[in-house]
């Protein structure tokens, strides 16, 4: 026989899958119902769109990075009248923007937004943005999967009816589970909309009809042991370490990463201008002018291909840098790292750096 730790798992029980679900809970300091699904974060994020969106719903759907694209998407499938809120990637939405967006439409019954970009280094002022949507009324969707464990996530201070987090960023898990907050608003909207999935794998509903509202004694189905036991894993460590020492650490990785870049010099820039506007997360960089990022990347990734660094997506790919400090790689040895190997990649393109300047401003950061 094996004795591999993956095989010949025990089934996890229902008191256990729901006392996971009640340290997210606690990690979230929300009161509201927790729904752990079990997938990456794209189930949950999908399944509460098309749960409350339906041809009458009007949606401000703000766009700062790729998954607005995609919740916009989602939306319009669902028959919603869509109202994008596009903001440049370099920088973040106000809640005065979102309530001009009101006073135009004051029919917006529905609110989707991500809170931090890992795709484009921005964070978005979600409590300031939360008190504008609960003064007009609007259902708040919310995607914290890039915040949870590098910034704080306060659904019910804020007023978030649905937030969903996944365990793959700064909570330093692996995709594959992931969670979704669910006020009592919500689940009415669900209850009343004749098209939210029902008997379906996407399906929210689902789990509070045979789940919550049975007392979380049986489990619809077997969960998924390894990925749970992760996710109880990570919640863990987080309850351990001080959720508020992860965060700070996410949060210095980013100051060091802003001011080592600025510090190396050879026209590589922070991506996003403002640094009250540049996410936890991850640091996004802009690559200085004549060059390719997706170059740099791979240039730098020869020196080590473990470091956290990755090109923008899509068309991004060209000019913008990521610096992707979560999880593990939330460090000072990660930040230093990814520095100094950015400084031999844009050395090799011909232009002036100063790698040791980069990491005493970044070793500062962590002082
Ligand atoms: C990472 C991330 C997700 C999860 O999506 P993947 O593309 O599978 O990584 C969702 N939303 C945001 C804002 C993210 O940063």
């Amino acid at each position: 026989m094996s004795t591999h730790p993956f095989l010949g798992l025990a089934p996890l029980s229902a008191t256990h899958f729901a006392s996971i679900e009640d340290r997210v809970a606690r990690l979230l300091r929300t009161t509201q119902d927790v729904v752990i699904m079990q997938g990456e974060a794209l189930l949950p994020l999908e399944g509460a769109i098309r749960a409350v969106a339906d041809p009458g719903t009007t949606a401000l759907n703000v766009v700062t990075g790729p998954y607005g694209q995609t919740f916009g998407d989602w939306l319009r499938d669902c028959g919603a009248t869509v109202i994008d809120l596009a903001v440049p990637f370099h920088t973040a939405v106000t809640a005065g923007q979102i309530r001009e967006a009101f006073a135009g439409h004051p029919e917006i019954d529905f609110v989707s937004l991500v809170h931090a970009e890992a795709a484009t280094g921005n964070t978005n002022p979600v409590a300031e943005i939360g008190e504008a949507v609960r003064e007009h009324g609007a259902l708040f969707y919310l995607d914290a999967v890039a915040s949870i464990g590098a910034e704080p996530v306060l659904p019910d201070a804020w007023g978030v009816d649905l937030c969903v987090i996944g365990a793959q960023k700064a909570m330093g898990g692996p995709a594959g589970v992931s969670a979704v907050s669910v006020s009592e608003r919500a689940w009415a909207r669900m209850a009343a909309n004749p098209r939210a999935p029902r008997r379906s794998y996407l399906s929210l509903l689902d789990w509070k009809e045979r789940w919550i509202d049975g007392g979380r004694t049986a489990l619809p189905h077997a969960p998924a042991q390894l990925e749970m036991l992760a996710l109880q894993a990570c919640v863990e460590h987080i309850e351990a370490v001080g959720l508020d020492t992860v965060t700070a650490r996410h949060a210095t990785a980013a100051a060091a990463t802003r001011a080592g870049a600025l510090a190396l010099g050879g026209g590589l820039a922070p991506y996003v201008h403002e640094a009250s506007e540049a996410a936890p997360v991850a640091t996004t960089l802009r690559a200085p002018s004549g060059t390719v990022a997706a170059e740099l990347v791979a240039h730098a990734l020869a020196v080590d291909p473990a470091l956290p660094l990755a090109a923008g997506g899509g068309a991004l790919a060209k000019e913008m840098i990521r610096v992707n400090h979560y999880g593990s790689d939330a460090t000072r040895g990660a930040v230093r790292a990814s520095l100094a190997a950015l400084g031999t990649a844009l050395a090799e393109q011909g232009l002036t750096v100063d790698v040791r300047g980069a990491l005493s401003a970044a070793d500062d950061a962590w002082r």
